[in-house]
């Protein structure tokens, strides 16, 4: 069987993929069973020196993924470079663990204590179609480093990255059988992840919904679990703050990606005393959002990633209070403006659930208890900003927003060398940054009787 692969900004198919079945899928995952104990037991420098050519050859070909990406998904230019250079650095930052995965020796009577951190055998990747090459690499490269090998599962409307970075493994002669990509739909392949004994860890990025039916999946065999779901992350703006800043970097932080990033900060809570102020800076920043071909660098959104998915977007506009909107292209893709709705309540539909499109929900508060419980007043705990110029309110508010990533006076959520994750039902475990590497493994403690 094959899936047509369409490209978002015109329509049009771009080429066809496998889409494999449940026997090709556990031939794949046999496979990897059979090459885990020779990646594993390869010595640790000789596993970095390959993760390191890895990171190269992506390097090499930077170009060429960035604009599969541009093609494939209609992310920008300027994303998709990142997007790929990101997939270098996450090789290159994971290909230092195997030569520093070092256990403890604890003091014991009678003998030796020493733990190891053993990888786990076969890991299932499932990924989604937002952020195809990062979110595969945050799975990949860990997981490889540690001395396990991985099964990956690209989304159905977004493999071609993936299929090509199974290729350049091989070309920088990752052993066979370590890294395969198995294209394929979720409720097949990803279900076979979940079900299939071989497979001992399963790293899932996608809805809430999947995920929780994904871990009830994996109790079945105690089988472990990264989860990275959906978000509806809150940036809160105090009257205090640098407003023309605030305003001027609050677009971004949605319509990045069409909105299509489990971290866009979809609810923005103004202070009610600066409220129409703040509005008023917004509006022109909205309106100027370049939203254009993205293959064009100036681009700064490209179009939604299909067209179901652009009637879900819309289906949040209808009947809402619209504040203002931007520009998008007309004609074929699935283009949609950045929109700003103003919301009238906590309960408004728009304002609760993850929209995944360039819609920003506005809405007043009174002070720093209101705005602290107006951005905890949700499932989901993934990320989140807040402007102030006032420190000591910078880190009260930082420590009582639930989410895993905060950043104050500015944007940032993901930076490899940090740990990336959500509270409350935004996931579990924590992905990037030292302590995933370990999420990847178990330890396991030895003793070693002295004699006499
Ligand atoms: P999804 O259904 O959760 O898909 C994510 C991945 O899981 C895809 O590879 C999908 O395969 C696979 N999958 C689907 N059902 C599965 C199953 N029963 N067992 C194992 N794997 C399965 O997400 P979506 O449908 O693409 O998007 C729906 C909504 O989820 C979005 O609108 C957004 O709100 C949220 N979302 C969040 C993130 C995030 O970064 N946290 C990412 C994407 C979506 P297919 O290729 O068959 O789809
Ligand atoms: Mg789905």
């Amino acid at each position: 069987m094959t899936t047509d692969v369409l490209n978002p900004s015109t329509g049009t198919v771009l080429t066809s993929v496998p889409s494999l079945d449940e026997g090709e899928t556990d031939a794949a995952i046999e496979r990897a069973r059979r090459a885990f104990p020779a990646w594993r037991s390869m010595a640790p420098g000789d596993r970095a020196r390959l993760l390191r050519r890895f990171a190269a050859v992506v390097d090499e070909h930077l170009e060429e993924l960035a604009d599969l990406e541009v093609r494939n998904a209609g992310h920008t230019i300027g994303n998709a470079r990142w997007e790929a250079g990101n997939v270098r650095d996450v090789l290159n930052y994971y290909a230092g663990a195997p030569e520093r995965l070092i256990g403890k020796q604890i003091p014991v009577a009678g003998g030796l204590d020493v733990t190891f951190h053993e990888p786990l055998g076969v890991v299932g990747i499932i990924v989604p179609w937002n952020f195809p090459m990062p979110i595969a690499g945050w799975g990949f490269a860990p997981a490889l480093a540690a001395g396990n090998t991985v099964v990956l599962k690209p989304a159905e409307l977004t493999p071609l990255t993936a299929i090509r970075l199974g290729e350049l493994a091989l070309e920088a002669a990752i052993p066979a059988d370590v890294f395969q990509i198995v294209p394929g739909k979720g409720s097949v392949v990803g279900r076979r992840f979940v079900t299939h004994p071989a497979v001992r860890k399963v790293c899932f990025t996608g809805s809430t919904d999947v995920g929780k039916s994904i871990m009830a999946g994996c109790a079945d065999q105690v089988k472990r679990v990264t989860l990275e779901l959906g978000g509806k992350s809150a940036n809160i703006v105090f009257a205090d703050a640098d407003l023309a800043k605030a305003a001027a970097s609050a677009p971004s932080a949605v319509f990045d990606n069409a909105g299509q990033d489990c971290c866009a900060r979809s609810r923005l809570l103004v202070q009610e005393s600066v409220y129409d102020k703040f509005l008023s800076l917004l509006e022109p920043a909205v309106r100027a959002f370049r939203v254009q071909d993205p293959a064009d660098p100036a681009a700064e959104m490209g179009p939604l990633i299909s067209a179901a998915h652009r009637q879900t977007v819309a289906s949040y506009v209808d009947g809402a209070d619209v504040g203002f909107v931007g520009n998008a292209p007309e004609g074929a893709g699935w283009w949609f403006p950045p929109t700003v709705l103003l919301a009238h309540g906590p309960d408004d539909r728009h304002w609760r659930e993850e929209v995944f499109g360039p819609v920003l929900s506005v809405l007043p508060f009174k002070d720093e208890e209101d705005a602290v419980r107006l951005a905890n007043d949700t499932e989901y705990g993934l990320s989140g900003s807040l402007w102030t110029r006032d420190l000591g309110r910078a880190l009260r508010v930082s420590r009582a927003v639930e989410t895993g990533a905060l950043s104050v006076n500015s944007h940032s959520s993901v930076r490899y060398w940090t740990p990336f994750g959500g509270m409350k039902q935004s996931g579990l475990g924590r992905e990037l940054g030292p302590d995933a590497l370990l999420g990847f493994t178990d330890v396991k403690n030895v003793f070693l009787a002295m004699g006499d």
